[in-house]
């Protein structure tokens, strides 16, 4: 032995996204850098790593090895403890170990990096212009995994065998490209076709034609990561209302995708955090404030202050956009509602009547993976949709689940979720189950997380309301379950993301949820934790009148809480109102609701938006979900003022029960009276119930001792209302608890509905 240097041998476990992310060759370059010799394995758990040499070598390797970590790679735990010595022929990276039970994490799918860019417009690479070029920084992951372990015969890329000179990369681990599972060329790889409705069109170029189709103003169906888009030039008015009327979605935002930042710039405001969440690696499609006047075409978003963007992802999406477009849309490739269509034919048959073209490729898509949407707030970015990119990192819990457990989410935006350990794993955004096609979504992405994370549930949860098909789903399982309050699952959800066990105030506002006492709830004040809870106040229930019609029709909203103030004497109400929904259709409903008549009581607070939104003849009918309350905030962000009517309302004694708004109904109507802006009124309502929230809040710190607030529910989307809620909750010193790393919305019970069942398991 030529060292005479004392040797330490370390075994180092480290847990989080430390596979398919060019983890291993990583270890074996920084083993290299600090001659150390040793082994690095994937293991179900994560990596672990054996390494020995001079002591103070390890410090360094270790030191770097946390600081230097691949651009996608996150490290929740790591441990390292000495071991026996050992003799070692250098550093080796070794076979994969499988073992049952394994929790293994799969990374997200991650956009093209600048690497892989570079030599996609290199005329001189041999990947020039190549459609799939990826490597381990970057590429697709989560939507074409099939089994674990992360392995090429395990995903979608089994079909294509690799060429010599790609076969070599994969094999070099000092190359970018050491296995990378998705890697290909030209040569070996999957490829582009292009078909129209009546068949297969012979072309060189699919790209080429794709654009020239897209120039002319023809509607393109294609083919991407996690699924289809259907897209059309958003500076052409004539295609954008064509894909409007043939989608048969008529009011909705529509996405769009921009070459690059400053193609961005020209059409919103933008500022240097929405930068940020742009180019950030999950490429999620940001809500960024649009400018007044620009070339976008005057379809593509109605009523609104703000553009949907989203930046190239694939490359494909840079060959297609770059020197050809400024905007395109990319909005999702189904039939209205129903999930978004990933296989050939499928698309073929359900987009026939949208598209004139379908640019197609030949790698399968394994999981559908729509875009994930997020917005900039004051108190930092909000996820309003979560899936592609952010699917299926982990949420971590405080403490282990005792036994694994499955979460069926809600009705509308479901998500699920598996649960092992200290683990989480929420599906990307499944959609709203009022379909048999989404229904058939959902247990497919049961079933594959199920494989892929290789968890068997032992304990089902879900909500309480007997009719949601996912409760019916749960209650069909031939295991023990447990249902779960839909508000108080809001209120676990709030405290699991922010690792709070603590007990808090449960601020709790949305459209729905069934109450423990049969009706429906949504404007709730909780205090608990994740294993019980208390209704402390609510808004006090109003009929809905005609059921779940009144939640497309706000104008029902409407009538109801005047009928409450002023009882039939419609001369007292909105005249606009009146004159709209004509006094005949009125006086029925008036009957309606006079007589009871299929009219559930409900505290729900996105009814009173909508119901103001009516009175102010901003919405009558909602065209898609939660529209009434969305465009009262664009209303009131229209107004330049910022006043509360009524101060505070002061609350001497114990507040416990139904909160009226009563003042507020009789504000909104007078001022439409005193012929005020409606602007200035939707923006006074906006304030007005903060206010009224907030003061019910600080009665519960007074009786409870508790200072943290949680707020979730769908409610808190309305920029406008969260912020000045979020602002003033901290000037009067609460510890204000909001969503970070999932939607407010529905699409965050499930883990509420995990953290529950856990803490009372
Ligand atoms: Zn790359
Ligand atoms: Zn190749
Ligand atoms: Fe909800």
């Amino acid at each position: 032995m030529n060292d005479i240097r004392p040797s330490t041998r370390w075994r180092i476990e480290i847990n989080g996204i430390v596979q398919g992310v060019g983890f291993r060759p990583f270890v074996f370059r920084l083993a290299g850098e600090h001659s150390l010799v040793g082994k690095v394995e994937n293991n179900p758990e994560g990596v672990s790593i054996e390494i020995q040499g001079a002591p103070e070598q390890l410090v360094a390797f270790l030191k770097q090895l946390k600081e230097e970590l691949p651009p996608q790679a996150m490290i929740d735990s790591c441990e390292y403890h000495e071991i026996p010595l050992q003799s070692d022929n250098g550093f080796i990276i070794s076979k994969s170990s499988h073992t049952q039970n394994a929790t293994t994490l799969i990374s997200p799918d991650i956009a093209t990096c600048p690497d892989c860019l570079k030599e996609l417009f290199d005329p001189k690479d041999r990947r020039y212009k190549y459609p799939f070029i990826n490597c381990t920084n970057c590429g697709p992951r989560y939507t074409i995994v099939e089994n674990l372990p992360y392995d090429r015969p395990f995903t979608s890329m089994k079909e294509f065998d690799l060429c010599t000179a790609c076969r070599q990369e994969y094999e070099d681990p000092s190359d970018r490209r050491f296995h990378a599972q998705p890697n290909a060329c030209h040569k070996c790889g999957p490829s582009l076709s292009v078909c129209d409705n009546s068949g297969r069109v012979q072309t060189d170029d699919p790209i080429a034609l794709t654009v020239e189709a897209l120039v002319q103003g023809r509607i393109v169906a294609m083919r991407g990561l996690g699924g289809f888009h259907l897209v059309v030039d958003a500076t052409n008015e004539q295609a954008v209302s064509e894909l409007r009327r043939r989608k048969r979605r008529f009011e909705k935002p529509l996405a769009m995708m921009a070459p690059d930042l400053d193609a961005i710039h020209d059409f919103c405001h933008l500022a240097k955090e929405d930068e940020k969440l742009l180019l950030d690696f999950k490429r999620p499609i940001v809500l960024i404030r649009r400018r007044e006047k620009t070339q976008i075409a005057p379809s593509v978003v109605y009523d609104n202050h703000y553009f949907g963007f989203m930046l190239p992802y694939t490359p494909l999406h840079h060959l297609i956009l770059r020197d050809n477009f400024k905007a395109l849309i990319m909005t999702s490739g189904n039939v209205s509602e129903e999930p978004i269509c990933i296989d050939n034919r499928e698309a073929m048959e359900h987009l026939r009547d949208i598209a004139d073209l379908f640019l197609l490729h030949n790698r399968e898509i394994l999981q559908r993976c729509d875009d994930s949407i997020v917005r900039n707030s004051s108190s930092g970015p909000q996820i309003i949709r979560r899936a592609r990119g952010y699917v299926p990192f982990p949420i971590y819990l405080n403490k282990k689940v005792k036994a694994p457990i499955l979460a069926c989410g809600g009705e509308l935006k479901n998500t699920v979720a598996l649960a092992a350990g200290k683990r989480v794993f929420l599906s990307q955004h499944i959609g709203d189950l009022d379909n048999p096609t989404a229904m058939s979504f959902f247990e497919e992405t049961v079933k594959h997380l199920k494989k892929t994370l290789e968890i068997e549930p032992e304990l089902i949860a879900c909500d309480l309301h007997p009719e949601y098909l996912s409760t019916k789903y749960a209650l069909r399982q031939p295991l023990p379950f447990y249902q779960v309050q839909h508000h108080h699952a809001h209120l676990a959800s709030v405290l699991a993301d922010n690792k709070s066990g603590d007990r808090a105030i449960g601020l709790i506002l949305d459209g729905t949820g069934y109450g423990s006492d049969g009706t429906i709830w949504g404007g709730e004040l909780l205090i608990g934790n994740a294993r019980e809870f208390e209704r402390y106040a609510w808004l006090e229930p109003t009929k809905m009148p005609g059921g779940t019609a009144a939640i497309k029709q706000p104008w029902r909203m409407a009538l109801s809480y005047l009928h409450k103030l002023y009882s039939s004497d419609i001369s007292q109400y909105p005249q606009n109102l009146v004159r709209e929904i004509g006094t005949e259709k009125i006086e029925q409903l008036l009957l309606v609701i006079s007589k009871s008549i299929n009219s559930p009581l409900t505290s729900s607070c996105g009814r009173l938006f909508d119901a103001v939104s009516a009175m102010l003849g901003i919405c009558y009918e909602a065209n898609y979900e939660a529209q009434a309350a969305i465009l009262l905030e664009m209303a009131a962000h229209g107004s330049s003022e910022l006043t509360s009517h009524h101060q505070e309302y002061r609350h001497n004694h114990k507040l416990v029960g139904a909160l009226s708004v009563d003042k507020l109904i009789e504000d909104v109507v007078q001022s439409l009276n005193r012929a005020e802006s409606v602007d200035k009124i939707a923006s006074r309502f906006h304030l007005s119930l903060a206010n009224l929230w907030i003061s019910a809040v600080k009665a519960a710190r007074v009786e409870t001792g508790i200072n943290s607030v949680a707020l979730s529910g769908g409610v808190f989307q309305n920029l406008l209302f969260f912020e000045y809620l979020f602002r003033r909750l901290n000037e009067e010193d609460f510890e204000v608890l909001i969503h970070r790393q999932l939607p407010t919305n529905d699409g965050g019970l499930a883990l509420g509905q995990i953290a529950v069942a856990a803490a009372n398991q």
